[in-house]
């Protein structure tokens, strides 16, 4: 049976509740993570991928929506652990640690109201194909950083992606890529962006509304590894349709190439050299499988 940590110890996860007048689900005023463990299967040894950098940008969230974990980045990592060594998973496993204003106040605020904070695990493949995927540029519009944090992970500012991945479903396409109110390229639904463009590779700006993206910072630092030429710069719409290589990146889709967007091709249709190269190397480095990255990884014992 999966287990949670909530309330300060672990139990079933189908106890781990909360009251209907939650002021968290009713405003969307929670802060969460989504974290990834890979299953090695020749070592039968799970691996967390960057927990502490997913649990830094958690405490970042929760620090501009005045929220109080209540327990340090090092606590975290040490119950979402524990959670896994209690559960002996042999495959891979996604993690949601959440933090959210829990009293049941009937009144929107960020003041006065008590946090609290829990973690869960599930076993998890693929989000998205890692094959090629269609893409749509989306009506919906990213989220500026001046109506809703765009580098914190807040609950309630999935409405925008929730809006935006429907339309998208809806008419028969993979995810949405938004834009910005200024027009420019910003992510997809719930992943970071990347193009290839004469060699080079390319991801918009961090002041684009961006979540600050734990994969794009890898693949970032992957492709210096690699000597691909890589910059962040403001990408417009129209250089999606020109592009050599468009794909999304992000702990849930992980490394997922576009092969088509909007009704047209990307490069020949399939997957690009660059994107082959970093994908490859990515799965190596998640699953401990190279001996360069270990840094990443926390295995559980
Ligand atoms: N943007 C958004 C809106 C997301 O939800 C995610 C997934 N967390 C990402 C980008 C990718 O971030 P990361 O690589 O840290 O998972």
């Amino acid at each position: 049976m999966p287990l949670a940590y909530f309330h300060h110890r672990f139990l079933p996860l189908e106890e781990a509740t909360v009251s209907i007048a939650t002021h968290g689900l009713n405003y969307g005023t929670g802060c969460f993570e989504g974290i990834r463990a890979y299953h090695n299967r020749e070592q039968d040894k799970l691996y967390i991928f960057r927990l502490r950098e997913h649990y830094e940008r958690f405490a970042r969230s929760c620090q501009i929506m005045r929220i109080d974990p209540g327990h340090s980045v090092d606590e975290m990592m040490e119950r979402t652990v524990q959670l896994l060594a209690q559960q002996n998973f042999h495959e891979d496993v996604y993690i949601r640690p959440l933090a959210f204003k829990a009293d049941p106040v009937i009144k929107v605020t960020l003041e006065g109201i008590r946090d609290e904070f829990g973690v869960f695990a599930v076993p998890l493949g693929d989000y998205l194909p890692t094959s090629g995927i269609h893409v749509a540029v989306s009506s919906w519009r990213r989220l500026e950083d001046n109506a809703i944090p765009s580098r914190a992970k807040v609950t309630g500012s999935y409405v925008n992606t929730a809006l935006a991945v429907t339309d998208a479903h809806l008419a028969g396409f993979d995810d949405a890529i938004f834009l910005t109110e200024a027009g420019h390229v910003a992510e997809g639904s719930a992943a970071n962006f990347f193009m290839v463009r004469e060699g080079m590779l390319i991801t918009p700006d961090i002041s684009e509304n961006i979540l600050e993206g734990i994969t794009r910072q890898t693949i970032m630092q992957l492709a210096h590894d690699l000597g691909i030429p890589a910059a962040s710069r403001t990408i417009d719409r129209s250089e999606l349709y020109v592009a050599d290589e468009l794909f999304l990146v992000g702990t849930g889709v992980q490394i997922s190439p576009i092969t088509r967007i909007d009704h047209r091709m990307v490069g020949d249709g399939t997957i690009g050299k660059i994107t082959l190269q970093l994908q490859s190397l990515y799965n190596q480095v998640v699953r401990g499988e190279s001996d360069a990255y270990r840094s990443w990884l926390t295995p559980i014992d």
